[in-house]
């Protein structure tokens, strides 16, 4: 998809409205229009790139210094105690918009969400191959 047809280009150009909560030269952030908790932003490059793949080094910079703004102003502005910060990457970890976005998403003790089913290994030889073959792939 290209950035005409995108959600978030669109909301970038002020096509779709949005409650924005912050704006700079290369980065926007919103509230989500579907929150998991009350104060789940999205802070997005302004320009269109797919994936994290995508972002070019000196966006990436500003999207991360956005995030800390931002998040730290979520944390001052709700009753969070912490919050979790994602991005999804592909449509098989639940990439909806094809534009890069980090999810802000408040946390409380005791909110009962659960993001992180884990289950413990202790197959070192596992392990051991699976971080060899990783290693080998980071470019
Ligand atoms: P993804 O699944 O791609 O990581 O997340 C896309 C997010 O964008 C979802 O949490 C969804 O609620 C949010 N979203 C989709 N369309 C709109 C919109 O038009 N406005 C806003 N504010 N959020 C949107
Ligand atoms: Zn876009």
């Amino acid at each position: 998809m290209s950035g005409n047809d995108c959600i978030f280009c669109k909301i970038v150009r002020g096509e779709i409205p949005c409650h924005e909560v912050m704006n700079t030269e290369t980065v926007l952030a919103f509230l989500d229009i579907a929150p998991v908790r009350p104060g789940h932003v999205l802070v997005i490059p302004k320009a269109h790139h797919p994936t994290l793949f995508d972002l070019p080094p000196d966006l990436s910079r500003d999207l991360l210094s956005g995030l800390q703004a931002v998040g730290k102003a979520v944390m001052a502005a709700t009753d969070a105690e912490g919050m979790n910060v994602g991005m999804n990457v592909e449509k098989a970890a639940g990439q909806l918009v094809f534009h890069a976005h980090f999810h802000i998403i408040p946390r409380i003790s005791g909110d009962g969400l659960s993001l992180w089913p884990q289950t413990p290994s202790d197959d070192h030889e596992t392990l051991a191959n699976l971080a060899r073959t990783i290693r080998d792939n980071v470019s």
